[in-house]
């Protein structure tokens, strides 16, 4: 098999990438001084740079590479796919085998009635679908002023003008305009950061009530839905406590709100299900999908959507749709996906072998003085770094200073893990082997070492007052 390798020397990429090439989520000066790294290859759990090195990748890229990387079968199903029909779409009285088959595929493995999809190109356009189905959904009933959605504070949704508004991230909210009207955000459950004096299970049951107040704030007959991760992802992988979800439950069904679930990150196996739905114990009435769908290898996302809302929806014309909705490359892609995932029963790897073997490895990073608390479900897990562990306290130094001292370390030690303010995060491939983790778990309690030495050295293990 051929492989691309004649590339240009890295630094000469470095300065064409600083040149041309705007990133995302990225301060494109300060990283055009420093030089991206360049990933040109990439084979299970390993990423390989231009310059030859190994880099284990915690973060499956954006927590999405769920069978790992440099699966042929996907290459070549794509590959089969653009031959025999490279796009179609589904607008006007049309459909397609991979389309067809892919909805049924996912209607399958959903649990409870949620059995039709609506396809979007990934997890933003997905939300974008949910703001307005949901709203249309009412509309339709009669009810055109229950409009209001009410999400989290630091919950991520996407970063079309749309979902960034659903999600609660306030540095996304300061640029462009956002939120757009009726969204409503209420306090997320991090017992960690924001629990205070309350216990965690106080804590998670007052969170959920906020939801609760909110609607009882804002008027029944103008709530629409509330939106959710299972398990927050981009803030932080933050873990609710037990006593949250049962109580959102239970105010969604008193109140006939729509539940989402947001399962772009959680979807797929990433917590040793399926769907973080049922790890949590939550019936949404639509879920959000993308990033392990196809385990990243092709653009694809969507909407979950339960028989009662199709079924309003249906009633009239949706005016709504991507062009690349259900692109049949990418569903192809998706559908050999999932397949891959249920013959090698790779949920169950994650729910028995990766993820308690996992489960036992982070916790145990308790032990270093740099980790406050240490938190997983299934394959994605965090850690709070804090100099004072009994004061559950924060850094003096500003918010995300200590994160990205450990980052860099990891960076150096050839392993992704992200950073997200002083919080330490990994969402690996659900490939991982007990061996994969025993390498990780080395990487990571070296890299932490190393950031801690930093920390003295730089005089930075001095909790705010
Ligand atoms: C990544 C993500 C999204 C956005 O998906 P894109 O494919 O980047 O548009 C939405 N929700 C959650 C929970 C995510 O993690």
């Amino acid at each position: 098999m051929s492989t691309i390798t004649n590339h240009l020397p890295t630094a000469e990429l470095q300065a064409l990438d600083a040149a041309h090439h705007m990133h995302p989520f990225t301060a494109n000066d300060e990283l055009a001084k420093k030089g991206a790294r360049v990933i040109t290859r990439a084979s299970g759990i390993y990423l390989t740079d231009s310059e030859g090195e190994e880099i284990l990748d915690a973060m499956a890229g954006l927590w999405c590479v769920n069978i790992g990387y440099g699966r042929d079968e996907l290459a070549d199903v794509a590959a089969r796919q653009m031959r025999e029909l490279p796009y179609y779409n589904s607008f006007f009285m049309t459909t397609h085998v991979p389309a067809i088959a892919l909805a049924n595929k996912i209607a399958e493995l959903a649990p409870g009635d949620l059995n039709h999809v609506f396809f979007a190109g990934g997890g933003s356009e997905a939300n974008d679908t949910n703001i307005r189905m949901v709203r249309t959904y009412w509309a339709n009933k009669g009810k055109p002023e229950k409009s209001v959605i009410i999400s989290r504070k630091n919950a991520y949704h996407g970063s079309t003008v749309g979902s960034g508004s659903l999600g609660g991230m306030a540095p996304m909210h300061a640029q462009g305009g956002l939120p757009i009207p009726d969204i409503h955000h209420i306090s997320q459950p991090n017992w960690w950061a924001e629990g205070g004096d309350a216990t965690p299970e106080a804590f998670g049951l007052a969170c959920a009530q906020e939801l609760e107040e909110a609607i009882l704030e804002l008027g029944e007959d103008r709530v629409a839905a509330f939106i959710a991760e299972p398990v927050q992802g981009a803030g932080g992988v933050i873990v609710a406590p037990d006593t949250y979800w049962p109580e959102i439950q239970r105010i969604c069904d008193k109140y006939e709100i729509l539940l989402i679930a947001d399962e772009v990150i959680c979807g797929f196996g990433r917590t040793g299900n399926w769907f973080g739905s049922q790890t949590v114990g939550i019936q949404p009435h639509i879920m959000t999908i993308a990033k392990g769908l196809s385990s990243g290898y092709a653009p694809i996302g969507g909407s979950i959507v339960c028989d009662e809302v199709a079924a309003v929806i249906g009633q009239d014309e949706f005016n709504h749709g991507y062009t690349y909705s259900g692109h049949p490359v990418a569903a192809a892609v998706a559908l050999e996906n999932l397949r891959i995932i249920e013959e090698e029963d790779i949920v169950g790897h994650v729910q028995q072998v990766a993820g308690p073997y996992l489960k036992e490895k982070w916790e145990g990073l308790m032990d270093h003085p740099l980790v406050g608390e240490a938190k997983i479900v299934g394959m994605m897990a965090s850690i709070a770094l804090t100099p004072d562990k009994a004061s559950r306290a924060k850094f003096a130094s500003a918010p995300g200073t200590v994160g990205y001292v450990c980052r860099d370390r990891c960076f150096g030690n050839n392993l992704i893990m992200r950073h997200v303010g002083d919080r330490m995060i990994i969402s690996p491939p659900l490939i991982l082997s007990p061996a994969d983790i025993d390498e990780m778990i080395r990487r990571i309690r070296k890299s932490l070492d190393e950031a801690h030495q930093d920390l003295i050295d730089k005089d930075l293990m001095k909790a705010a007052s």
